[in-house]
């Protein structure tokens, strides 16, 4: 891969990525509120810059990249999960249950992503919780910083909340989203808290009533708001600049805005690199409880669903556009990696592929990268098709259950699948001397073929003989 080339929402443009120090590569994504399992569209960033911290371990190395994605456990929606398993008599203060509950989703997140084959976030290729921050445990940064943009400035505190000022920073705030204040303030319907002084004033901070939860500070007990959040993790964790900063569209505007606004008027560098994928709909239309089409990456999971399927499936489309989960396209992939997998059973070690590696660093081109290995699958070229298997995070290390043949190893299974390929196209070339010679070899071998539809099923008789199949193979 010669120059790694990534989008960048900030310049509206596709640069060329140059890291602040290639011996720390620093990414930051903003992660999950955890109040509830992941919907199918949550997983989709998850799987986009599990893409890219792929690609970025294979560029610097996986001891040079440092991926931190957050958890959101400070929540309106996690405090009323708590809420009532308190009044149904649960034991435990409000704060302990509002723990359990965002425990208890994060392993559930874990599990769900693990099923999708993203890689744990890391410091440095080191897995550990602080790649995996809690907000709840960054408060006094939070308070730290908030004090920050009072003392210069930039932020009020008016009625128990601290607001970040707009007009503190007019040249600056809306440039990420392209839009100005005074836009934005004309578009704006929401209701405005008399307290603010500008309409697009945020909130920093906000009082907590005693049946939420809160923390002491200055401006009286309460809890911080969700933007400082992630500008005072990034900050603790990755520094006063750090490489790339990712999340779904729907956060450029107001959370990244915000974010970049807080982060820059505390003095700090922030992100060099903006990145954000498109939304995932579904059968064409946007995914809502209200449609009746929301459903859990679980939800797929339990259905019998392989992680490598929807994984698949999300990488076909490129993440700067719309993606449209169906259906058809969980089948087909289905189909196509069950071949995949029985080709890669023959490969004997990962050949790198230069075009693959390009088409990943033209700003994560999964779509072309997919392509390419439709066309190694077809010619037969079982190393490089593992290499691409394995950088797109497709490859669990061994053939998965689901597209193992019953009773076959991996090993048979590969052998096998190449034979009735070869077989098949023997046939399509009229060369039927060929094609007896490899059906009477598997005759001989103990396997009994079947053409369906779908293609060629094979299943193990009694008298199974591997070394038979390997000459068949070798063309005895
Ligand atoms: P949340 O838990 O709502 O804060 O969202 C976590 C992540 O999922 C964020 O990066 C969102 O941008 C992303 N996200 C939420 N809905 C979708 C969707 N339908 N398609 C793609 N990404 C989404
Ligand atoms: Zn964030």
């Amino acid at each position: 891969m010669t120059t790694l080339k990534l989008y960048n929402t900030k310049t509206r443009s596709k640069e060329d990525f140059a890291p602040i120090d290639a011996r720390d590569v620093r990414m930051y994504v903003c992660g999950p509120t955890v109040y509830d399992r992941a919907h199918l569209g949550n997983a989709r960033p998850v799987l986009v810059f599990d893409v890219l911290y792929r690609v970025l371990r294979h560029v610097y190395g996986a001891d040079h990249v440092t991926y931190v994605r957050n958890f959101t456990d400070v929540d309106d929606r996690i405090n009323e999960t708590a809420q009532k398993r308190k009044a149904a008599g649960e034991p435990g203060t409000l704060e302990e249950l509002i723990r359990a509950r965002s425990d208890e989703t994060i392993v559930w997140y874990h599990a769900d992503m693990d099923a999708l084959g993203a890689l744990r976030p890391s410091i440095k290729g080191e897995v550990s919780p602080k790649a995996e921050p809690r907000a709840t445990e960054y408060i006094d940064q939070m308070i730290a910083m908030i004090s920050d943009l009072i003392d210069k400035g930039h932020a009020y505190a008016a009625e128990g909340h601290v607001l970040f000022a707009v007009d503190s920073w007019k040249e600056g705030y809306g440039k990420l989203s392209g839009r100005s204040v005074d836009d934005m303030i004309a578009g704006a319907r929401v209701e405005v808290a008399p307290y603010k002084r500008n309409p697009m004033d945020f909130v920093l901070w906000k009082p907590s009533t005693d049946d939420l939860p809160g923390w002491s500070s200055p401006w009286g007990r309460g809890r911080p708001g969700w933007h400082i959040e992630c500008s005072a993790m990034a900050h603790d964790l990755l520094g006063e600049t750090f490489d790339i900063h990712g999340g779904g569209i729907d956060l450029q505007f107001p959370h990244h805005e915000n974010e970049i606004a807080q982060s820059t008027c505390a003095g700090h560098g922030f992100a060099k690199v903006w990145m954000h994928n498109e939304m995932l709909q579904v059968e064409g239309k946007k995914m809502a409880k209200s449609l009746g089409n929301f459903f859990t990456v679980r939800d797929l999971l339990d259905q019998g669903v392989p992680g490598e399927v929807i994984r698949f499936v999300m990488l076909s489309t490129h993440y700067r556009k719309p993606m449209d989960w169906t259906e058809k396209k969980r089948d087909e992939a289905e189909k196509t990696l069950r071949k995949w997998y029985r080709l890669v059973g023959l490969a004997d070690t990962a050949s790198r592929y230069s075009p693959l590696e390009n088409a990943l660093g033209d700003d994560l081109n999964t779509p072309e990268a997919i392509t390419l290995l439709h066309h190694l699958a077809n010619s037969g070229d079982v190393n490089t098709l593992l290499f691409g298997l394995d950088i797109l995070g497709l490859w669990p290390r061994e053939v998965p259950a689901w597209a193992t043949v019953p009773g076959f190893t991996d090993a048979e299974t590969g052998l096998l699948s190449d034979l009735v390929q070869r077989r098949n196209a023997a046939r399509r070339r009229k060369d039927f001397a060929e094609a007896d010679r490899i059906r009477d070899g598997l005759i001989r071998a103990g396997v009994e073929i079947r053409d369906t539809a779908n293609g060629t099923d094979f299943s193990k008789l009694a008298n199974f003989d591997v070394n038979i199949l390997d000459r068949v193979w070798g063309g005895e």
